[in-house]
C-alpha cells in the first residue's frame, strides 16, 4: 500500500525561484512541498542588490523570510537535497537525500545553477566578495576601487567596459582571451582602460579580501576586486533523469521554457537560473510566482476535466443508480 502523501507540487529548489513560487501556490490552496538543500548561489554575497525593497538584505536571511512566509500558508518545507525524479502513475515520485520519498502530481525545477569559474588557484575563496562577475550585483560596493577584469572571451570587453563606468582604475588582464579584434581594443584604449597581455598564475590576499593578482611572469597587479566571467551551468540533473536534455545559453545551459516555465517534459515547470542563468534575484523570484501560477491553472484543467467525465459518468447511469442529480 502507497502511504506517500500526494502533493498537489513538489518544488524542487527553495531559493528565490522556488519560495516563490510556493507562496503563490500555497496561496492558492495547493498542497505543496519544498525541497531545499540550502545552498543558494549567491550566500558569498553580504548583500541581495537591485532588490525593491529589501535593498541589501543578506541573502540567507531573504531566503528565511521567504521560507516563514511559505510555512505560513501551509507549504511544507524538506532541508535536504533531491537526488532522483522519475514518473510514476498520476504524477512524480521524487528521493530525498534524508531516506525520504516525495510524490507530487507537478515538477517545479528551482535548483539553480552551478558558477564554473576560472581555473586559477585560490579563486573560490574570494568568490562573491573580491571576485565578481555581475556590476549590477557589485558594482556599486567597488565603485572607485582598482579592478582587474580577467580576459576570457567578447565578454570581458563588455565587463571592462561596465565596470570602467564606475571605476577610473580598471585593468583587463588578457589571460585566456581570443585576440577581440582593433575596434575592441579601440574601445578600451578610447575609455582608458589598462590592458595587460599576461596570463594570470594566482590570487593573492586574505579573509576572503583580495589584494593582488599574480602573473605568470611573477608580476603582480594590485587589486581590490577581480571580475571573472563563469560559465553557468544549470542543475539539470532532475530534468535529464526525467527524459529531458539540457539547452545551450549563450552564458552556459540551462532547462529551456516556455514563457511561463512549462518544460518538454510534460508535468515539468522549471523557473529561477535553472531556466535562466541570467535572471537576478527579483527576476528568479518573478519566474517562480509566474510558474506557479501556470501550474495552478494546468492542475484546475486537469481537476476541472476530471469532474466533467465524473458529471457525465454519473447521468449516463440508469435512472434510479445516480447518486444525485447537481443543478442545470
Ligand atoms: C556572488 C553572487 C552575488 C549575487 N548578487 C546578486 C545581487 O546582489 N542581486 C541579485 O538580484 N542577484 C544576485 N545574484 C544572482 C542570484 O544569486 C540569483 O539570481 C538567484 O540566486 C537565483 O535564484 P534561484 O532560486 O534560481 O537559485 P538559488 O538561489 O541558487 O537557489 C537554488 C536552491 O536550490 C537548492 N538545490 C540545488 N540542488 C538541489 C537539489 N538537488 N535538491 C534540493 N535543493 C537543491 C540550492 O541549495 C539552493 O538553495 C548573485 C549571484 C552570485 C553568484
Amino acid at each position: 500500500m502507497n502511504t506517500t502523501p500526494t502533493h498537489d507540487v513538489a518544488v524542487l529548489g527553495g531559493g528565490a525561484a522556488g519560495l516563490s513560487a510556493a507562496v503563490a501556490l500555497a496561496r492558492s490552496l495547493r498542497s505543496v512541498v519544498v525541497v531545499d538543500a540550502g545552498e543558494p548561489r549567491n550566500a558569498p554575497a553580504g548583500g541581495a542588490h537591485n532588490l525593491l525593497a529589501r535593498e541589501g538584505v543578506p541573502p540567507l536571511e531573504l531566503l528565511a523570510t521567504g521560507r516563514e512566509e511559505a510555512q505560513r500558508y501551509g507549504a511544507h518545507l524538506r532541508r535536504t537535497r533531491a537526488l532522483a525524479a522519475r514518473r510514476v502513475d498520476g504524477g512524480f515520485d521524487v528521493e530525498l537525500a534524508d531516506g525520504g520519498t516525495v510524490r507530487a502530481r507537478r515538477l517545479l525545477l528551482a535548483t539553480g545553477l552551478v558558477d564554473e569559474l576560472p581555473e586559477i588557484p585560490g579563486i573560490r575563496r574570494f568568490w562573491g566578495t573580491s571576485v565578481l562577475h555581475c556590476p549590477y550585483c557589485h558594482g556599486w560596493e567597488v565603485r572607485g576601487q582598482r579592478i582587474g577584469v580577467l580576459g576570457a572571451g567578447p565578454a570581458s570587453i563588455h565587463q571592462a567596459l561596465l565596470f570602467r563606468r564606475l571605476s577610473e582604475h580598471v585593468t583587463l588582464v588578457r589571460h585566456s582571451m581570443p585576440d577581440p579584434g582593433e575596434a575592441a581594443w579601440e574601445q578600451l584604449a578610447a575609455v582608458g582602460i589598462r590592458v595587460v597581455d599576461a596570463a594570470a598564475e594566482r590570487l593573492r590576499g586574505t579573509d576572503g579580501v583580495l589584494q593582488a593578482l599574480v602573473l605568470e611572469d611573477g608580476q603582480e597587479i594590485p587589486l581590490d576586486a577581480l571580475v571573472v566571467a563563469p560559465r553557468f551551468t544549470a542543475r539539470t540533473e532532475l530534468y535529464e533523469q526525467l527524459g529531458g536534455t539540457p539547452a545551450e545559453h549563450p552564458l552556459g545551459t540551462c532547462v529551456a521554457t516556455d514563457a511561463v516555465g512549462r518544460t518538454d517534459l510534460p508535468g515539468v515547470w522549471a523557473a529561477g537560473n535553472t531556466a535562466d542563468p541570467a535572471a537576478m534575484v527579483s527576476v528568479a523570484a518573478g519566474s517562480g510566482v509566474v510558474a506557479a501560477a501556470a501550474i495552478n491553472a494546468d492542475l484546475l484543467a486537469e481537476d476541472t476535466d476530471a469532474a466533467v467525465r465524473a458529471r457525465s459518468a454519473a447521468s449516463a447511469r440508469p435512472r434510479g443508480t445516480r447518486a444525485g442529480a447537481a443543478p442545470r
